[in-house]
């Protein structure tokens, strides 16, 4: 078999155990991106030179004996809104186009320390706002299923280089779905951790008090050793949660029996695409043949998680997005008159559409005449939403829902009705609301042969029993196992 298709714990291994060398693993890998990625185009910068001069010192100290950390020698994909030092950090928008951060975030120095090499920055939509990767300022990145059809977003870049055998493990962000949405649509694992648990330092800011960085990969297993890297309290973000560090893998145990999964059967009934339903009908009888307990449960306020969601995220947006003026940050326009016409011409020419369309929503829902119909409401809905699950998980373990409505759909399809595509993400957004982890796993395929992810979603620092869920499907499963055959 390719070294390229090999999962990160297997990889890891075989570094580790000298089966082969870490140059071998990446000229693997690379050789994989040049037969894939012009098709592909998941990657906005590649990192060839400094991977390989990376390999160099690892291998090193690899052969004089020294430990290279559980991630040694390993080639890792980096969403491009995560700052990495002295690498063009993007968004995939024209405004930080040349961006170059002088520092790293502390995922990236999590990484680094458990021996992670990173191979490139992948495509998003810009500034993670959407659910396609369409709206990226740099390229289009295909899904690997099918090269016609969006890959997902806004962290499609992640998904599809996993999806497609380019990296082991990917890190991505996720404000309203943007880890799980694509990891459904790609059929790889995709994790949203809680609120808090993973540091957001060098994370480019979207909506600060929804934002959270996760790990995407081939495995649940995998997915569990990456959350041990970069999970952990870091005094450099305010909201990182005081948590002692834990070995997540420990809680890989094939079982599910004693556990209550909770199912919101009133929430998961309208404007879902049948195959999804039915594959997401399918996960319940799995666990039910696998000994877990199955409990209705109600969500009353669920149903308003998309609504405020696009307040509360456009709001945060609009004040986040303040910096990028042409002085202090970003694209600066090359002709203006004075300075409100500086101001004004980066900002038009550095953002794109849905930027803006989002700035402009989030100016006006915080906007001294509306704040208190839209931007206050829209806190006291986030309240009831957070209520309803702390209820729920009084009575179960886990919630499983469907992650997408429906499976990946063809470019331009969206596009042109933004409501559309929010909708995409009705399933994923009450979990950032309520700053609950999640997890994204290849659940089954749609009539096309299109990937359907089913989502789990879990109490605040529940992780352990998500984990464990997750890994009990997987194991009693095959989807996974299938690859797309397109390329
Ligand atoms: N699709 C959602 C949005 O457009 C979520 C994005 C995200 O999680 N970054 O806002």
């Amino acid at each position: 078999m390719e070294l390229y298709r090999f999962t990160l714990t297997e990889i890891a291994k075989k570094i580790k155990n000298k089966e082969v060398t870490i140059h071998e693993v990446l000229d693997s890998v690379f050789s994989r991106i040049e037969e894939v990625e012009p098709q592909i185009a998941a990657y906005i910068t590649l990192m060839r030179k400094e991977a390989y001069e990376r390999a160099d010192y690892l291998q090193k100290k690899l052969d004089q004996g020294e430990d290279i950390g559980v991630l040694g020698g390993v080639p890792i994909a980096i969403k491009d809104n995560i700052c990495t030092s002295g690498v063009k950090t993007t968004c995939a928008s024209r405004m930080l186009e040349n961006f170059v951060p002088v520092y790293d975030a502390t995922v990236i120095k999590n990484l680094e320390e458990a021996g992670a090499i990173f191979i490139g920055k992948t495509n998003m939509d810009e500034f993670a706002m959407g659910s396609s990767t369409e709206s990226s300022y740099m390229k289009k990145t295909k899904n690997p299923w099918d090269l016609e059809k969006v890959p997902g977003g806004s962290s499609g870049g992640s998904a599809a280089a996993i999806a497609s055998d380019m990296a082991f493990a990917a890190l991505g962000s996720d404000t309203g779905g943007s880890i799980r949405q694509p990891a459904s649509y790609c059929s790889v694992v995709g994790l949203k951790p809680t609120y808090g648990l993973v540091s957001r330092f060098g994370l480019i800011a979207f909506a600060s008090s929804l934002d959270q960085i996760g790990p995407f990969a081939k495995t649940v297993e995998d997915t569990a050793l990456m959350l041990n890297v970069i999970a952990g309290h870091d005094k450099k973000d305010t909201t990182s949660a005081p948590i002692e560090k834990k070995d997540y893998t420990k809680a890989l145990q094939n079982t599910v029996k004693g556990l209550t999964i909770g199912i919101p059967t009133e929430f998961v009934k309208e404007g879902i695409h049948e195959d999804v339903k039915q594959a997401y009908d399918q996960a319940i009888e799995t666990f039910k043949d696998l000994g877990a307990t199955i409990k209705e449960i109600q969500l009353d306020y669920i149903k308003y998680s998309l609504a405020t969601y696009y307040i509360i995220a456009t709001a945060e947006a609009s004040s986040n997005l303040g910096r990028y003026d042409g002085i202090r940050y970003g694209h600066r326009a090359s002709d203006f008159k004075d300075i409100d016409d500086l101001y004004c011409k980066s900002r038009s020419e550095g953002f794109g559409a849905e930027v803006k369309r989002r700035i402009m929503l989030g100016t006006y829902v915080l906007s001294a005449g509306y704040y208190d119909a839209y931007y206050k409401r829209a806190q006291q809905v986030r309240t009831l939403i957070i209520e309803n699950f702390k209820k729920a998980f009084e009575t179960c373990d886990v919630i499983l829902m469907p992650t997408a409505p429906k499976t990946a759909f063809r470019f331009g399809e969206k596009t042109e009705n933004p409501l559309e595509m929010y909708l995409e993400d009705i399933y994923t957004v009450p979990v950032n609301i309520a700053g609950l982890p999640a997890i994204s796993i290849p659940g089954g395929f749609d009539h096309e042969g299109m990937p359907i992810g089913i989502q789990l979603i879990g109490n605040a620092f529940g992780e352990e029993t998500l984990l464990q869920i997750a890994y009990t499907f997987e194991q009693n499963t095959n989807y996974h196992e299938r690859k797309p055959n397109k390329i």
